[in-house]
Formats: C-alpha cells, sequence, structure tokens
C-alpha cells in the first residue's frame, strides 16, 4: 500500500503515468524574456521574496504554525500538493523547458505525475515504542525546523514539489535557493506549494524562495540561525559547499551511472530499455543511463538493437568531433585545465545536438551512440545528453572493472542486463551505489515502473539513499521509568 492506494490503484497510475511518458511531443513553448521570478501571467507568486534572511523568517513562520497542526491535518495539505501537481502538471512541464531550454515537455509531465503519486508524506514517519522492565521509551521523528534546500536546473520543480512534500510531511518548513538557470520554474512551484497549503486549511506562507538565487543567498542560508537542516540535490561543486557548511546536512550529487549487458541478457529488450532510460527527458535525470559495457559475442545485436530504437550510430570520427563541441574546457581555481559540459547541450534533443556538427536527422532519433574506447569522454564525464558511449568488453570481470571505474566511486546509479545471477550479484556488490537496476529502464529505479517510492533528491554521499519524508526528521527519545507497561 501506499499513500492508502491499494496495489490495483498504483498499478494504474503507473501505467497511466508510462503512457503519457509515451505519448505527446518535445515541443516547448515560446515565453518572453527576461524570466520573471515574481509572477506568472500577471499573478504574483506566494512565497518569494528579496531576501533570503525575509524568504526564512517567513518560512520559520510556516513552520509554527504547522507545529500546531495534526498528522491528519498535514497529510491533507499533502493531498492537496498532490492534486495541485497533477492539475498543473503540464504547466510546470512546459515553463520548465521553455525557460532552461533542456528536456521534453511529455517527459517533465510524468515526472512531476509521478512525484504527486509516488512521494511518500506522513506515513513515512513512524514511531517506535520499546517496553520492558523499566518502563516505556519511545522514539519519535521530529522535524528539524526550516530546511534549506537548494535545487538543480534539471529536474526543478520536481524536486522543488519533491523536496516540499517530504518536508512538509515531516512537520517542517521549507526555504529554496534554486538554480538562478531555472527560477521562474523553482518559483513556480513554490507558489503552487503554498497555494495547496493554504486551501488545504495550513499558513500562507510554509515554503519561501528568493526573486534573485546567488552563492551569496546560499550562503546566508548555510550560516542562518533558524535553519537546522541543509538539503542540496545538484553536482559536486554545490555539494561540497554544503557539506562543509558546518550544520547538518544532506547531500545528493553527481552520477555516471554505467550500463553492462552480458551475453546471457535478453539483447532485444536490453537495447530498448537502455535507449528509453537514456533518452528519458533527454538524459537529465542523474540515475539515467550514460555508458554501456558490453560483452564482445553480444555487441553487434545490442547496436543494431538500439538502431531500431531510434539510435543514430556515430562514426569514431563524428564521436571525437562532437566530444569537442558538448565539452569546453575551462581553466579551474587552481590552474587547472578542467572540462566542463556545453550548457548549450545539456539535455538537448538528440537532433539538435548532431546539427552542431553537421549532421541532420530527423525527429524519430533520439539517441546518438558510439563504440569507443574507455578513455573517451562519452564514458568518462557525466553529459546528461541523448549521447551513449559503448565499450566492448571479454568477459565479467573486465566489466565490472571498467564499469566501477567509470562510475567515478559517486556510489550513485548502475544498471545491468543480465539472467545470469553470480554477475548481477557481482557487480552489485563491486560498484556500491545507491539504485541498482536489473533488466529495467533507469528511471525504474525511482519508482517509474518499478516497486518502491519515488525520489528527486538521491543521496548518495551522506547516505539517506532514496530519501523521503524521514530524512528529513530527527529523532527524539521519551523514556518512562517503571511506569506505561502493562503486563
Ligand atoms: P549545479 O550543480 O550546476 O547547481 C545546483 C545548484 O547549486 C544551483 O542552485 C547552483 O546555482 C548552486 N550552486 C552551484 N555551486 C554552488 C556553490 N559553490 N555554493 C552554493 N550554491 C552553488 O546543478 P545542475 O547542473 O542544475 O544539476 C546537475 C547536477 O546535479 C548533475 O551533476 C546531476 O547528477 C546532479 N543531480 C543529482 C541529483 C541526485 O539526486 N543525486 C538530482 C539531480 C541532479
Amino acid at each position: 500500500m501506499l499513500n492508502n492506494l491499494t496495489e490495483a490503484q498504483v498499478n494504474e497510475i503507473v501505467a497511466r503515468v508510462v503512457s503519457e511518458y509515451k505519448k505527446g511531443s518535445s515541443a516547448p513553448i515560446e515565453q518572453s524574456k527576461p524570466w520573471d521570478a515574481t509572477q506568472y501571467k500577471g499573478r504574483k507568486l506566494i512565497g518569494i521574496y528579496d531576501t533570503m534572511e525575509q524568504a526564512i523568517e517567513v518560512a520559520n513562520a510556516g513552520y509554527k504554525a504547522i507545529r500546531a497542526m495534526s498528522v491528519a491535518e498535514r497529510e491533507k495539505i499533502i493531498t492537496s500538493i498532490r492534486n495541485l501537481t497533477r492539475a498543473e502538471a503540464q504547466i510546470m512541464a512546459e515553463l520548465g523547458v521553455a525557460e532552461t531550454k533542456m528536456g521534453r515537455v511529455d517527459h517533465k509531465y510524468a515526472k512531476h505525475v509521478l512525484v504527486a503519486d509516488k512521494t511518500p508524506g506522513t506515513e513515512d514517519i513512524v514511531e517506535e515504542a520499546r517496553t520492558g522492565d523499566h518502563g516505556l521509551t519511545l522514539t519519535e521523528m521530529a522535524p528539524f525546523g526550516v530546511v534549506g534546500a537548494i535545487s538543480p536546473s534539471t529536474n526543478p520543480s520536481e524536486t522543488v514539489i519533491c523536496n516540499s512534500i517530504g518536508m512538509i510531511a515531516a512537520g517542517n518548513g521549507v526555504v529554496f535557493n534554486p538554480h538562478p538557470g531555472a527560477i521562474a520554474t523553482s518559483n513556480y512551484a513554490i507558489d503552487l506549494v503554498n497555494r495547496a497549503v493554504y486551501a488545504a486549511g495550513g499558513p500562507r506562507v510554509l515554503v519561501a524562495s528568493v526573486v534573485k538565487p546567488t552563492l551569496d543567498t546560499a550562503s546566508v542560508m548555510y550560516k542562518h540561525p533558524s535553519i537546522k537542516l541543509l538539503v542540496c540535490t545538484g553536482g559536486p561543486g554545490v555539494v561540497h559547499a554544503v557539506l562543509s557548511s558546518g550544520k547538518k546536512a544532506i547531500g545528493a550529487g553527481a552520477g555516471n551511472p554505467p550500463v553492462i549487458v552480458d551475453d546471457t541478457a535478453d539483447i532485444e529488450k536490453a537495447a530498448k530499455d537502455i535507449i528509453d532510460g537514456c533518452t528519458f527527458d533527454n538524459n537529465l535525470p542523474c540515475i539515467a543511463e550514460k555508458e554501456v559495457f558490453v560483452f564482445d559475442n553480444v555487441a553487434d545485436r545490442l547496436i543494431s538493437g538500439m538502431m531500431k530504437n531510434g539510435c543514430y550510430k556515430l562514426t569514431r570520427e563524428q564521436a571525437d568531433k562532437l566530444a569537442k563541441v558538448v565539452l569546453v574546457e575551462k581553466t579551474d581555481k587552481n590552474g587547472k585545465t578542467v572540462k566542463i559540459v556545453n550548457r548549450d547541450c545539456v539535455g538537448r534533443d538528440c537532433r539538435v545536438i548532431l546539427e552542431k556538427i553537421g549532421i541532420s536527422v530527423g525527429p524519430e532519433i533520439r539517441c546518438a551512440i558510439a563504440e569507443v574506447p574507455f578513455e573517451h569522454d562519452f564514458v568518462q564525464e557525466e553529459l546528461m545528453m541523448p549521447i551513449l558511449g559503448i565499450v566492448r568488453v571479454r568477459d565479467i570481470d573486465e566489466a565490472i572493472d571498467l564499469a566501477v571505474k567509470a562510475e567515478h566511486g559517486n556510489r550513485h546509479t548502475a544498471h545491468m542486463h543480465s539472467k545470469n545471477i553470480d554477475n548481477l550479484t557481482a557487480f552489485a556488490r563491486a560498484v556500491e551505489t545507491t539504485i541498482f537496476v536489473k533488466n529495467a529502464p533507469s528511471y525504474a529505479g525511482i519508482g517509474f515502473g518499478g516497486e518502491g517510492h519515488t525520489t528527486f533528491t538521491i543521496a548518495g554521499p551522506t547516505g539517506e539513499g532514496i530519501t523521503s519524508a524521514r530524512s528529513f526528521t530527527r529523532k527524539r527519545r521519551c523514556v518512562m521509568v517503571d511506569s506505561f507497561r502493562i503486563i
């Protein structure tokens, strides 16, 4: 059971979400620039402030208001957020693509419905009672107070709503410092949460944000005494910054998920699953397939299966040329030359990326694949684009060795297609990722066609894993000595 839904209802939801994901178009709506982070079509957004200090103060007042509410009342608020998210999923999907120029409207729609349906609410908060010779001890999951959350540009409104559901279900108020590149979309979602909270009897503002988020506003959040927990969803830089803040922090960082395909796998299915996962929202999800290690004796069949599923196979020369476009060199603060992803390519449609090296393809082409050596950028870098490097391997030992190296110790996500339980077990043990998906597209790992709840904050570095309401609580114990034991 999830949120009091029967298994049949959950299955129906998943079928609906998967079918929504399959239909529709990726065409973004056009909006005029510059993006206004304070209003949407003339309606002032609720919970958006000029300064981080103001945002924290108001979220703190909201937190105090929900502290006085019962769990049942809080669950009513969560239901209201779910309903409004479903109702406005299309708006947020269109806004997200239009503002960030990344991802696909139809897939973003499906992600919002998934968040509404499968993010756990108050049922995730469970208490523990222990009785014995010395009486009764209760352990309860209490709110932290106001949570400071950093959200990414890749899943902006999805993360805001998913975090809000979990953090509010746990009894917290929330302040966001959203990604500046997705500020209108993120603030729209913050306004949506506040409208839903108020409609269900909660405070006018429970979730707050700022008009112009910067590293300075993030810094105010890190240092403010009212912020008791920091939750960061983003790349390595920001996760490091949050974990260095001196406050309790949850870090959900970068991944580079490898896929292994061995010679016992259903190769046709593996080809389709990998491409479905890799191209979901144009590869923006951090869990999406980023590189493949395939046994040499089934590699040709896998590649031909991928080409039947909307792939364009690049020659090695084309792959090298494209790598120079999708990655740009930059000098870091230590004077070292580093490669960073070209933001003009992240999350773009495959045909738009291919056009940059003069290859013209139709909209049916959703992914570019290339056979490359292990050292290639298409294997080593987290591109977040529908581009997939494929490396041939001799056997399972070589596959595991290279896949573990390509994951770079992120311990984030890995995938495998195989019917050999020894191989599956060996890779799962070696790679030590938070999510390991077997014989399915990557999105099954966040409850999309797979069992289990969803999240858009996968906390590998700090160990909370697939975060949910309980991740945003602190445990408190209450001890009654020599009483309240009734036997
Ligand atoms: P990003 O790292 O560019 O930015 C995230 C946020 O951090 C933004 O608000 C940005 O302005 C801010 N920021 C960046 N550096 C900062 C610093 N030093 N101090 C304070 N704030 C800072 O993220 P993005 O490009 O939008 O997202 C993509 C990255 O996030 C990928 O690496 C992806 O794997 C990761 N991600 C992880 C998860 C997860 O659940 N583990 C989910 C989504 C995205």
